[in-house]
């Protein structure tokens, strides 16, 4: 068995390793590390959890170890596509650098550009970065990439998704020609092969898992939901959610649950620490400060509940995660893949349980096939226990019947005050409204700041500094149409408001021979075209005698 002292490592990385407590290169580690160390390129295929993060960390550390950063140059840069994976990778450098006196900097949004202009101006030996922000800082003429030596892309297939592509090619070609390249992917779509294909030199190609494997440590399972009433589902299935938590008992020590969409992410949030859950929410919308204490607070075991989006626990690497709950079957099956993947990590056994309604079964079918397994059918804990309506009450929910019928004219006002916070189905009332299904709009969870630059409006403010940055490209179009045009266009024809059609010639007389005509600015008698009926005409009283 190879072992990391067979590995060429610098005797202080070793050190560090050994303080970290690994025995034995995994072996993307095995694989991967002797071609860095001879200075080759390295095509990794490999997914978060297998150790590819050392695997690229421990050999640049040991390259860099000699020599010195200049102002400005960067010796090395790691491309992320989210902030998360680029805190996280940054904290493996600080991990295993211990006994170097290597310098960093990270370069995410979220982060004021004074601080990580000042570190950058001194020089830094590893530069991380989210390739939004990078380009920022070297249009802003704060950084030159000519002095890298080494160039990291990792989680290549999320860049993919997120519409990165072309500013990794960008970045490649501010690079020198010369530079070693490092590059990890889960998977090789043919746009990733072209890519390397252009940009490496020769790699040394390792892969080690099959981007359709789930851990064989995780134990699955899914329950086939059916809401006793249309309008309780999402209640409903959020009260199963609980159910199934309880289920688990002691075995369920902490849980990721994933939603599809950010609204839900706070919805179920919300929901679970009003039954007295310990959790959280974390998602691109909010503030990258909240994220962070919320990703340590799961960490460090004081937060027992994360609710997630994808985008945000992508590659996120926490140990001990004892259960994930996919509160909905996620529309791209490979992301089943990544979120049962937070469990059942390094060996440790895990659980993995779905909620699937029956709107989800194209996307079920496609997880199973992709999985090529059949996920166990659980039975559902509340067969037979759910009651309409007032079964939130007989839970302590505290829904007063005002409460109650709030809700119910909410349904009709959308553009009423936001529901009041302790009201999560009144609140998912009146976000749906807004947002769409991630099949309509895919990948649509992608914080602001890590958008692509094509399509990034030109503005003179950097993007990162602008408030509600993460907002995603997709959402953004969306809210770039004006708010009133929306209501509009979700209104049915008869309902919406008359303004837009006081001139619309369907609602004149043709020819202006009508009964109307010569009185063109009183109102008009929707519906009735030409033709009054001579009846209408007459009093009531001339009616009766008619
Ligand atoms: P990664 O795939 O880089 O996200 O790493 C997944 C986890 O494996 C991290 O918690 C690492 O600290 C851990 N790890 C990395 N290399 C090793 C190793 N050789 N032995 C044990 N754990 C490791």
């Amino acid at each position: 068995m190879i072992k990391f002292s067979d590995l060429k490592l610098d005797p202080k990385v070793l050190k560090a390793i050994e303080d970290a407590g690994y025995e034995t290169p995994t072996p993307i580690q095995a694989g991967a590390i002797p071609p860095a160390l001879e200075g080759r390129d390295v095509l990794g295929i490999a997914q978060t959890g297998t150790g590819k993060t050392a695997s690229f960390t421990l050999p640049m550390i040991t390259l860099l170890a000699k020599g010195r950063a200049r102002a400005r140059m960067p010796r090395s840069l790691v491309l992320c596509p989210t902030r998360e994976l680029a805190a996280q990778v940054a904290e493996n450098f600080d991990t295993y650098t211990k006994y170097h006196k290597l310098t960093k900097a990270l370069l995410i949004g979220g982060v004021s550009f004074k601080e990580q202009d000042q570190l950058i101006d001194r020089g830094v030996d590893v530069l991380i970065a989210t390739p939004g922000r990078l380009l920022d800082h070297f249009e802003r003429g704060k950084l030159l990439l000519t002095g890298v030596q080494i160039m990291v892309v990792d989680e290549a297939d999320r860049m993919l998704d997120m519409g990165f592509i072309p500013d990794i090619e960008r970045i490649f070609s501010l690079t020198p020609f010369t530079r070693q390249t490092l590059f990890f992917s889960a998977t090789m779509a043919p746009e990733i092969e072209r890519i390397t294909n252009t940009f490496l030199s020769a790699p040394e190609r390792i892969e080690v898992a099959r981007q359709a494997s789930a851990s064989t440590t995780i134990t699955q399972g899914v329950v086939m939901f059916k809401a006793s009433r249309k309008d309780r589902e999402a209640s409903e299935k959020r009260q199963l959610l609980r159910a199934l938590i309880d289920a688990e008992g002691e075995k369920c020590k902490n849980a990721i649950i994933f939603c599809n969409r950010k609204t839900d992410v706070d919805i179920v949030a919300k929901s679970l620490k009003k039954y007295g859950y310990d959790a959280a929410p974390i998602h691109g919308d909010l503030e990258q400060s909240q994220r962070m204490r919320t990703l340590d607070g799961f960490r460090d075991g004081t937060l027992r509940f994360l609710v997630a989006s994808d985008v945000a626990a992508r590659g996120l690497d926490i140990p001990n995660v004892s259960h994930v709950f996919n509160f909905d079957v996620p529309s791209h099956a490979e992301d089943y893949v990544h979120r049962i993947g937070r469990t059942g990590r390094a060996g440790r056994s895990g659980t993995a349980i779905m909620i699937c309604t029956g709107r989800d079964d194209k996307n079920f079918a496609d997880v199973e096939r992709l999985i090529q397994t059949e996920i166990p059918r659980l039975a559902n804990p509340l067969d037979g226990v759910i009651m309409p309506a007032s079964d939130d009450e007989a839970e302590g929910e505290a829904r007063t019947s005002s409460s109650r019928s709030r809700s119910r004219s909410s349904r009709g006002r959308s553009g009423d005050k936001p529901a009041p916070k302790d009201k999560p189905e009144d609140a998912q009332i009146e976000t749906r409204r807004e947002e769409k299904p991630r099949d309509e709009k895919p990948r649509d969870d992608r914080p602001r700041d890590e958008k692509p630059r094509e399509d990034r409006p030109r503005e003179d403010r950097p993007r990162d500094d602008r408030p509600r940055e993460d907002r995603p490209r997709d959402d953004r179009a969306r809210n770039d149409k004006p708010r009133d045009d929306r209501s509009r266009d979700a209104k049915p024809r008869e309902d919406r408001a008359p303004e837009g059609r006081s001139d619309d010639r369907r609602d004149r007389p043709r020819g202006g021979q009508g009964r109307d005509s010569g009185r063109d600015n009183g109102p008009k008698v929707v519906g009735m075209g030409d033709h009054l009926p001579s009846f209408i005409a007459l009093s009531f009283d001339e009616r009766r005698t008619v």
